[in-house]
């Protein structure tokens, strides 16, 4: 059984709360793993190098449990897109429950923390194709800055492309008064073993952008995990482009395909329903679908 917090690692120095939210989609047990390799990681550099200090406290939290368990995107609705206001029309479902649970346990981090101590939240996905490396900021120019700090593009409009996400929700709500840093950060192909050194190097690069740990106390290597695939890809980038579809069983992706591929006007890249689907402009792909569950056959991106 997957427990809802999966690590909590206080510094003996005051500093920011960092919040990561692994697993919002069943699917991606990568994000939970690389939280729990992360915590067992600073308790272990804490007993082997005595000037290691953590400012602040990192709390990690799973997401859809239920998903999570049977290997499952999600099990009545997808948990990253009901971060609304309007909750009426889901209260039956299964991830409306996951919703409250894991906003109960932000909230009550979120007041234990010195009240002038900042808070960030950080939600880790990953995805169904290969490569991909991204974060995700929202409107907030702190969001923009810290992913601005990852070895990786950043997509600038995702928030406002796709409703009810997590990051958005924090975007517009304080608690008790009290404003949230949020963005996101994709580590690349769910299975790829690496996708988890790669969640893992996001999280240090994170920590060390927010203050909790100094820079000599980061190895060079969470650095060039994450600029293997960084490498001639623009900074920020904007989404020009979604291909939704309804039925993602009629959605068949050209094989090959991978994230930030340069495609071009015209080019044909997946079947829906047995027709041909084209690129409406030049473009880098982003998010290809090879899985018979989601609402998005790709995106496009151009850079900002
Ligand atoms: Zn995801």
């Amino acid at each position: 059984m997957i427990e809802r917090l999966l690590a909590d690692y206080k510094g003996i120095d005051k500093g920011p709360l960092l919040i990561v939210i692994a697993g919002l989609h069943g699917n991606e047990m990568a994000g939970v793993d690389a939280v729990e390799t992360l915590s067992q990681m600073l308790v272990d550099e804490g007993q082997k190098d005595p000037s290691f200090r953590y400012h602040g406290r990192f709390i990690g939290i799973a997401g859809n449990i239920p998903a999570l368990s049977s290997g499952k995107r999600m099990i009545d609705l997808d948990l990253n897109r009901i971060w609304l206001d309007d909750r009426q029309s889901i209260i039956n479902s299964t991830e409306f429950q996951e919703m409250n649970s894991i906003q109960k346990l932000i909230h009550s981090s979120v007041i234990d923390h010195p009240i002038n101590e900042s808070i960030f939240i950080m939600d880790l996905h990953t995805t169904s194709s290969p490569r991909g490396i991204f974060a995700v900021c929202t409107n907030s120019p702190n969001s923009k800055k810290i992913t601005g700090e990852l070895h990786c593009p950043v997509i600038t409009n995702m928030t406002e492309q796709l409703r009810g996400s997590m990051i958005q929700y924090y975007m517009d709500h304080t608690i008790e008064g009290r404003k949230i840093t949020s963005f996101a950060f994709e580590g690349g192909q769910h299975d790829d073993e690496n996708s988890i050194s790669r969640l893992i190097a996001g999280m240090v690069n994170c920590m060390r952008s927010i203050g909790a740990v100094l820079p000599q106390n980061v190895e060079s290597r969470h650095d060039i995990v994450l600029q293997e695939y960084a490498t001639g890809l623009p900074k920020f980038c904007k989404i020009t482009y979604i291909h939704k579809i309804e039925n993602a069983n009629l959605w068949k992706m050209n094989p090959g395909y991978y994230g930030f591929q340069i495609v071009k006007k015209d080019e044909i890249v997946a079947k829906y329903d047995g027709k041909d689907v084209a690129i409406p402009h030049d473009a880098l792909l982003l998010m290809p679908l090879y899985q018979d569950t989601g609402k998005e056959g790709f995106f496009l991106v151009n850079e900002e």
